[in-house]
């Protein structure tokens, strides 16, 4: 609030005797609103959780200065898609999303979430953490709640029914919308009208359907058409989460893809896209089973498929093995050279051993370099594309640490796919209005002071595959609701993150 002069016969009267609260105003910044519009010489003052005013003014005696020296302050960077959330409870300080800029983290991807978010949103007010947590429901943890270990095949009406109940519920609790994971367990046995329906019910919430949809390589082609139709039969926006064409024959086809995704919208399908800045995907090694026909590690045409049509041995990296441990960090072309035998063999051998060892409470890892880096370039510039991690605080893929840096610094800065207001605009602005969060990812009076000072010259991740888990340079202040949570090199200790509800009057 700033004071209020009133003319009072001849003379102004300063009036409100109360004190003006205690500030903080960052000073000497180059502000990049996440409008998308240029950057402006402006100072920005924070009182509380809130930004007061943004401009050119004097900061009050009793205000804490901050010198941003000419660097960039941008909005807090919205992670569309993480799995931050997997031991936060237990570091609460999240450096690996805090120390890359990253102010609020949206959970509940590839169709799993904490259940019952409203418990979820509970314990982490009554713990809090260093970032904001959004959520989507998953469809796959709806699935499991109804069908249990029975899931092997499409749910009856009445299961259907029970889903919708509890997606009611989580909607009401105040997710964003509802998450699917196609390609995993048990989401790849949902017929396409199961989604359709329980889309419908988180329509009716204003919700969102987001979605690993069901294959990113052999049927991708069908797998988005699946993503327009649910958009369309449900009416309700639709996003193709970590969008890529992650088979080499699919190379290069990035004009067929945007060409399908902008006739949907022309069609009126709202639907838009996320990507993670890397050429690599990673999950549990055991996921190239599903591959297999009939998941038969026996069936070598499987094996012969994958490193035929979709990864050589080459791009196929282990940095967990946890049958043979002297293999981590190895690519299947040096465990077959070490094994000495042919690349389709190793596979199948390493995959029968891990199979062997399921259920043991801990997974092999995966890292598959399937992507082509222009294609991802292309997929950015897409008007609709938005980043997201997909990172974990301890995960073997160096996205966790790595991506808004890597984003700013590889493909804004030297890559220059996009402007750097642009940019800023697709982690910040735009994200918050595809996953339906309000009053954050931008910098404007009124709004929550979510807060990332950076350094656009310097900004660089420094995670590898190798070492997933260095933070990256040239982020240099990173406020949450108002509050320090990184500062240089480190967390702050501060854990001002609030949950974050749906809004009902969206
Ligand atoms: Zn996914």
């Amino acid at each position: 609030m700033t004071r209020k002069w009133i003319f009072m016969g001849a003379m102004f009267v300063l009036v409100g005797c109360a004190p003006e609260p205690a500030g903080m105003v960052i000073v000497n910044a180059r502000v990049i609103d996440g409008s998308g519009g240029p950057s402006q010489s402006v100072s920005v003052r924070v009182v509380a959780d809130r930004i007061v005013d943004v401009g050119s003014f004097e900061p009050l005696a009793t205000d804490t200065l901050v010198d941003a020296r000419g660097l960039v302050l941008s909005p807090g960077f919205i992670d569309v898609h993480s799995h931050h959330d997997i031991g936060l409870l237990e570091t609460p300080g999240a450096l690996a999303a805090v120390s890359q800029g990253a102010t609020t983290i949206v959970v509940g991807a590839d169709g799993e979430h904490n259940f019952p978010l409203a418990e979820y949103f509970a314990r982490l007010e009554g713990s809090p953490v260093a970032v904001n947590v959004a959520s989507f429901a998953g469809h796959g943890t709806l699935r499991n709640q109804v069908m249990a270990a029975d899931y092997q095949r499409h749910a009856t009406d009445d299961e259907l029914a029970e889903m919708g109940g509890l997606l009611r519920t989580e909607m009401e609790a105040g997710a964003l919308g509802l998450s699917s994971g196609l390609e995993y367990d048990p989401g790849s046995f949902s017929s396409t009208d199961e989604l359709v329906e329980l889309a419908k019910e988180a329509a009716l919430h204003r919700g969102r359907y987001i979605s690993h949809i069901r294959s990113e390589d052999q049927y991708v082609w069908e797998a988005i058409d699946e993503v327009i139709h649910i958009g369309r039969e449900a009416q309700i926006p639709v996003q193709v989460t970590h969008m890529k064409l992650a088979m080499n024959r699919w190379w290069g086809q990035t004009d067929r893809l945007l060409g399908k995704l902008n006739k949907a919208r022309e069609t009126g399908v709202d639907i838009t896209a996320d990507v993670y800045p890397y050429p690599a995907w990673q999950t549990a090694f055991i996921w190239l089973r599903t591959v297999f026909p009939n998941r038969d590690l026996d069936r070598r045409d499987g094996a012969e498929y994958i490193l035929n049509d979709m990864l050589s041995p080459e791009t196929i990296l282990i940095p967990k093995y946890l049958p043979e441990p002297a293999y981590n960090g190895m690519t299947l072309a040096e465990i077959a050279s070490i094994r000495e035998t042919d690349p389709v063999t190793t596979l199948m051998d390493l995959l029968k051993a891990d199979a062997a060892m399921e259920g043991e409470g801990a997974e092999s890892s995966l890292l598959a370099f399937a992507m082509d880096e222009a294609d991802i370039e292309s997929i950015m510039t897409w008007p609709h594309t938005v980043i997201g991690s997909d990172g974990e605080l301890d995960g073997a893929h160096p996205r966790g640490f790595g991506t808004f840096a890597r984003y700013l610094g590889h493909y804004i800065r030297e890559r220059n796919v996009l402007s750097l207001e642009e940019g800023i605009r697709r982690i910040t602005t735009l994200s918050a209005e595809q996953v339906g969060i309000s009053g954050r990812g931008s910098i404007q009076v009124g709004n929550y002071a979510d807060l990332v000072l950076f350094d656009p010259d310097t900004v660089a991740a420094r995670s590898t595959p190798e070492t997933p888990h260095v933070p990256s340079v040239g982020i240099l202040m990173v406020w949450v609701n108002g509050q320090l949570v990184f500062d240089r090199d480190k967390a702050s200790g501060n854990r001002p993150g609030k949950p974050i509800r749906r809004p009902d009057d969206e």
